[in-house]
């Protein structure tokens, strides 16, 4: 890592375009230097506004951003311009200059700095040839295709050497297939760099292939920090659970804890085994939950399998390749999707489903503490049994 990666910090940030209308909302986090941060959220959640505050685009309505140890934006009073903040950006749609050569675009990135225009264009033309682009250097943007472009546009945020890139949604506008190239050139090359890096995207598999550590925004805030592994074991909320991917939802009533943090639950009009799952948000025993399943978590098994928890039905068998995705429906109505199988199943063939707790979550039931001998309101008055 090069000594000047910078750190980046961000303190009680809010950001209000219009009155009342919060962006960003309470916002504090530390990027440490060199690493390389995913920001992940659905549209709207805040992501680009984030990014762009960071760049010096937008202007925080309050709190601080520091970079690398330099204040940046400071209330609504103090403002770095972009220009003077020691970074790089790469758009969606690669913001290349039209007129200039692709050598020329990427030589351009060097202006600042003291190099003689030979030597801008020498250093050019070497980072061209490490984004395999050195044969185009002399074309103009709009003879190259769309990953080409974006190439360059990544030749260009790197070829300067700054301590940040910052990286908006830079794969959107390509191809699947070359989605995934240039996701693993960004991930390499950006990584070889050293750079502090920002990346904002929506896609979660791009998020958990990239990241050294994952943001989660929901409606402008942070809900969730941390590396991949624990964002994908230990959701922190239940939007976490969904947006990073989930087979399904299963209504359910949670019993004994059996061990710190893991608790026995038991699904409304379903035969099965005991299902033990992480208790994400301290249920109490008794309670009303939903129970939000990891795809990795679920094996199909045969229908009479000791390891069978659940009873379920095939509904759907989709083909991926590399095996098979299956949709099950199960006795208790709930149907969950994305369960490997290495064969094709039948449709409406039998089969139990095993649950790994690791990817099993126990989210709500706060409010919802319940006499077990009472019915719960939206469950059929033959279920008490299976609650008890
Ligand atoms: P994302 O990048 O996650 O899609 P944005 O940062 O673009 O989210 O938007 C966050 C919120 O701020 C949204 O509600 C959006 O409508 C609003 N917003 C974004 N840009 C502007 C703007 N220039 N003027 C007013 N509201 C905006």
């Amino acid at each position: 890592m090069p000594s000047d990666a910078y750190e980046v910090s961000l303190e009680s940030v809010n950001k209000f375009y219009t009155k009342g209308k919060r962006a960003l909302c309470d916002l504090t986090v530390k990027v440490e230097p060199g690493e390389f941060v995913v920001l992940l959220g659905p549209s709207g959640s805040g992501k680009s506004t984030l990014l762009r505050s960071i760049a010096g685009i937008e202007r925080i309505s309050s709190g601080t951003i520091t970079i690398g140890g330099i204040p940046a934006s400071s209330g609504s009073n103090f403002h770095l311009p972009p220009e003077k903040r020691g970074l790089a950006m790469v758009f969606q749609d690669y913001a290349l200059w039209p007129h200039m050569r692709v050598k020329e675009n990427v030589a351009f990135a060097l202006g600042r700095t003291k190099l003689a225009r030979s030597l801008c264009l020498a250093a050019a033309l070497e980072m061209l040839e490490r984004v395999g682009l050195s044969r185009q250097a002399d074309k103009y943007p709009n003879e190259l295709s769309g990953g080409e472009q974006q190439r360059v546009a990544l030749a260009r945020a790197l070829v300067a050497q700054l301590g940040l890139v910052l990286f908006d949604e830079p794969l959107s506008n390509l191809d699947a297939d070359l989605r995934e190239r240039m996701r693993i050139e960004i991930g390499s090359l950006v990584r070889t760099s050293g750079a502090t890096t920002l990346y904002i995207t929506h896609d979660q598999s791009e998020a958990f292939a990239l990241a050294d550590k994952i943001g989660v925004l929901e409606h402008g805030r942070l809900v969730q920090f941390d590396v991949p592994e624990s964002i994908y074991n230990q959701p922190a909320t239940e939007f976490v659970a969904r947006f990073t991917g989930i087979s399904g939802e299963i209504r359910a009533i949670t019993k004994e804890p059996v061990a710190p943090g893991i608790i026995q639950v038991a699904i409304p009009h379903s035969s099965g085994g005991r299902i033990l799952a992480k208790n994400l948000s301290n249920a109490q025993a008794g309670s009303e939950v939903s129970l939000l399943l990891r795809p990795s978590a679920l094996r199909i098994v045969d229908v009479n399998d000791t390891n069978a928890n659940l009873a379920a039905h095939v509904t759907d068998v989709a083909f991926r390749g590399r095996g098979y995705d299956v949709a099950l429906k199960l006795q208790d109505g709930s149907h969950l999707n994305s369960i490997y199988s290495d064969h094709r199943m039948k449709l409406n063939e039998s089969v139990g489903l095993s649950i790994d707790p690791v990817g099993c979550f126990v989210f709500g039931g706060r409010a919802a503490l319940m006499d077990p001998q009472s019915v719960p309101r939206y469950f059929p008055l033959d279920m008490k049994e299976t609650v008890a």
